[in-house]
């Protein structure tokens, strides 16, 4: 079950935004966050969502402190700084993404979830950095990647360097997949602007939830340049689908039970570990027993080494 965190609603009823459905907010905590009349996905903030994804007390953050500064001196009301720490204040973090390890049904993996609540999910340097950061720590540990993304898009207040976030994720992304590891992307609603044309559509994998709005520029603005009406479902999961940019849409009840079996179907440690264990004989001649399967891979394949030596 999720529970709101500190930032969330403690109104006992929630209007459903789709269908004007009035949901008891217990049984909406109960549902996921998915609206039992119409199915509606209600956005969740990082918090929740990792308590969604990940095994209970799995989770361990990293670069919590890492934020971003007002390099530009943005003109700004209020200033940007202002507004950075008054969002931190809010939300209880210190930028629009949380990065670390944890587990998704045993299997070990390298998580960054975008958090709307913070100045809608958007993406300047620190965000970059601490993805980067992670992408990084996934390649040096040799795990799997997971990305939920939820966010409008660069972050207009660092102006270039948001942009260039852009290319760095997607070069440190590049990396990961040379080095053969896996990266799930997981889209919800809504994922736009720099994110959806970076890190959220470069996965191995890009699964979505139902409904989510996924694009580059809004639909108006697409509207008026090519001057043509949209289909009803424009930029939805579902039409991405269709049109072959996305591998699975995923009802929100299903996402973690789909994803750890993603994991195990791309897991790489068990064919690694037979290959060092090949390549490095044991001393009396015996094969060396294969380890548990999610024991955290290629670092006790390193242990092994070592006592050989
Ligand atoms: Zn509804």
């Amino acid at each position: 079950m999720i529970r709101p965190d500190a930032t969330g609603e403690t109104e006992l009823w929630t209007r459903c935004p789709e269908c004007a459905e009035l949901v008891n907010r217990r049984k909406l905590e109960r549902k996921l966050f998915v609206c039992p009349r119409c199915g509606y996905h209600f956005r969740l903030t990082a918090d929740q969502r990792l308590a969604l994804l990940l095994d209970r007390g799995s989770f361990v953050e990293h670069d919590a402190g890492l934020g971003s500064r007002d390099i530009l001196d943005f003109p700004d009301e209020p200033p940007y700084e202002q507004r950075l720490s008054e969002t931190a204040a809010r939300t209880g973090h210190r930028e629009a993404v949380l990065t670390g390890t944890g587990r998704i049904d045993g299997t070990p993996v390298a998580v960054g979830v975008f958090n709307f609540p913070f100045m809608g999910g958007s993406m300047g340097s620190a965000v970059g950095e601490k993805l980067t950061r992670i992408i990084e720590h996934a390649l040096g540990e040799r795990l799997a990647l997971v990305i939920v993304s939820a966010s409008g898009g660069a972050r207009m207040q660092e102006g270039i360097y948001s942009l260039m976030q852009m290319a760095k994720l997607t070069v440190a992304l590049g990396r990961l997949r040379a080095a053969g590891l896996p990266y799930v992307s997981v889209l919800t609603d809504p994922t736009t602007g720099g994110v959806a044309a970076s890190v959220a559509l470069l996965g191995d994998v890009n699964v979505a939830e139902p409904r989510a709005l996924i694009g580059f520029a809004g639909p108006r603005v697409i509207a008026q340049t090519l001057n043509e009406q949209l289909p009803a479902d424009f930029q939805r999961s579902e039409f991405l689908m269709k049109h072959g940019m996305l591998d699975a849409v995923v009802a929100r009840a299903e996402l973690k039970r789909t994803l750890a079996r993603l994991l195990r179907l791309l897991d790489t440690r068990d064919a690694e570990r037979a290959r060092d264990v090949e390549a490095q004989p044991r001393a009396d001649g015996r094969s060396a027993p294969a380890g548990s399967r999610h024991d955290g891979g290629a670092r006790r394949t390193g242990a092994r080494r070592r006592d050989d030596a």
